[in-house]
C-alpha cells in the first residue's frame, strides 16, 4: 500500500495505488489469479505457467491460466475474460508489450493488481510490479562467452561475427541486445571481430516474435549473400529457438565437419533440445533462467498485494516503462555450455539425467 495509506483505514486504501477501494483481507482468500502466457511453442512459457499456478496454488488460490499463441489481439481478449470471470490479481507475460494498455486500464478500473511477468509492459501506468531476471546481463553472459572462447582478450582474431535479436515488440529485446553488444563493442571497433553482412543495428538483426524458421531464412541469406569465400566464427542468438534454426542454417551450408567447423553460438533458456545440442556439441552455450525461481517471486507479489504488503523488489530504477520505473525483482541467469550443465541443471534438479540422455 502506498505510503497515504498507512494514516488510513485498511478498508480505505488501494492495494495498488492510492485511494482504489480494498476488499478485507478475508475476500481474498480461495480468489482466482489470471495467468497469461505468451505461447505453448516454447518450452520455457509451458513451465513458466505450470509453476505459476502451482505457486498460486500452494498458497490458497486457483488459478486461470491462458496462452495467447503469439497473437496480440488473442492475448487482449483473454486478459478482458479474466477480468470478466472476476480474477482478484493477473500475471502476465506479455506478446507485444505495447498492446494491453486499454485492458489494463478495465484491470484497474475492476482494482485488480497487475504484475508484469518476465517482459515488462510498457506505456501504462497500471502495471504494479515487475518480476523478471536481470536481462542485460543476460546479453553480457551471452558476449563474454564468445569473446572468451574466441580467445579475444589473448589476442587472437579477427574473427567474424553474425547477430541475432529476439522480437522487436519484446522490451526484453533491446536489453539482452544492449548488454551483449556493450561487450562486443571494444572488439568490433578495433576489428578483431567483423559482421560481415554489415547488419549491426538492432533493426537489421530482430527476428519477429523470436521464431526459429525466420531466424533459418535469415541466416541462409547472410550464408549465401556474404560468405562464400568465409567463414563465420560467431553467432549471437539471443534465444535457443533462433539457435537452432541458425544451426540448421549452418549445417546445410557445410558447417559441422572438421574443415568446417561450426561456429561459436550462444542461446537462451536452457530448453531441452538446446542442451541436448550442447552435449552434442553444436550449440556452444545457453543462459539458464531459473523460472521456478521466477514463478514463486511473482505469486508471492501478488499474494503480498492482495494482503496489502509491499512486495520485496532488488530494483528501482532500470525498468521505465515510458510512463513509469516499475518496481522490480530480478533473478540472476547462469551461463550454462558443456563443462556446467551437469552441475547447474542436473544437480540443480531443472532436468534428470535421463531427459538429457533421450
Ligand atoms: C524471454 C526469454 C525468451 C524469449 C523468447 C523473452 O522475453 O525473456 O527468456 O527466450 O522471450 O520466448
Amino acid at each position: 500500500a502506498s505510503a497515504a495509506c498507512l494514516a488510513l483505514t485498511l478498508s480505505a486504501c488501494g492495494q495498488n495505488s492510492e485511494g482504489g477501494s480494498k476488499e478485507k483481507t478475508g475476500d481474498v482468500e480461495g480468489a482466482t489469479i489470471g495467468v497469461a502466457m505468451p505461447t505453448k511453442s516454447s518450452e520455457r512459457w509451458i513451465a513458466d505457467g505450470d509453476y505459476v499456478v502451482k505457486n498460486l496454488q500452494a498458497k490458497g488460490y486457483k488459478a486461470k491460466l491462458v496462452y495467447g499463441e503469439d497473437d496480440p489481439d488473442t492475448q487482449v481478449s483473454q486478459i478482458e475474460n479474466l477480468i470478466t470471470q472476476g480474477v482478484k490479481g493477473l500475471i502476465i507475460a506479455a506478446i507485444d508489450n505495447k498492446s494491453l494498455n486499454n485492458v489494463l486500464q478495465e484491470a484497474k478500473d475492476a482494482n485488480i493488481p497487475v504484475i508484469s511477468y518476465d517482459r515488462l509492459i510498457l506505456g501504462t501506468e497500471n502495471v504494479d510490479y515487475y518480476a523478471s531476471f536481470d536481462n542485460e546481463k543476460v546479453g553480457r553472459l551471452q558476449a563474454s562467452y564468445i569473446v572468451d572462447k574466441l580467445g579475444l582478450k589473448e589476442g587472437k582474431g579477427p574473427f567474424n561475427i553474425e547477430l541475432f535479436a529476439g522480437s522487436n515488440d519484446d522490451n526484453n529485446t533491446r536489453y539482452f541486445f544492449n548488454g551483449a553488444m556493450s561487450v562486443l563493442k571494444p572488439y568490433l571497433d578495433s576489428k578483431k571481430l567483423v559482421v560481415r553482412s554489415g547488419q549491426t543495428q538492432l533493426n537489421q538483426v530482430t527476428t519477429l516474435r523470436w521464431d526459429g524458421a525466420t531466424a533459418q531464412r535469415r541466416m541462409d541469406d547472410i550464408l549465401t549473400s556474404t560468405y562464400k569465400n568465409a567463414r563465420v566464427d560467431a553467432v549471437l542468438s539471443p534465444y535457443d529457438g533462433i539457435s537452432i534454426g541458425v544451426l540448421s542454417a549452418l549445417k546445410s551450408d557445410g558447417y559441422g565437419t572438421a574443415d568446417k567447423p561450426l561456429p561459436v553460438i550462444t542461446g537462451q533458456d536452457a530448453e531441452l533440445a538446446s542442451v541436448k545440442s550442447i552435449i552434442a556439441g553444436e550449440q556452444t552455450q545457453t543462459v539458464y533462467k531459473d523460472t521456478r525461481k521466477l514463478a514463486q517471486v511473482a505469486a508471492t507479489m501478488v499474494d503480498d498485494l492482495l494482503h496489502d504488503k509491499k512486495p520485496e523488489v532488488n530494483d528501482t530504477k532500470t525498468y521505465d516503462n515510458g510512463v513509469k520505473v516499475v518496481p522490480a525483482y530480478l533473478l540472476q541467469p547462469v551461463s550454462v555450455d558443456k563443462t556446467n550443465y551437469d552441475e547447474v541443471l542436473v544437480k540443480g534438479g531443472y532436468y534428470t539425467e535421463a531427459q538429457l540422455k533421450g
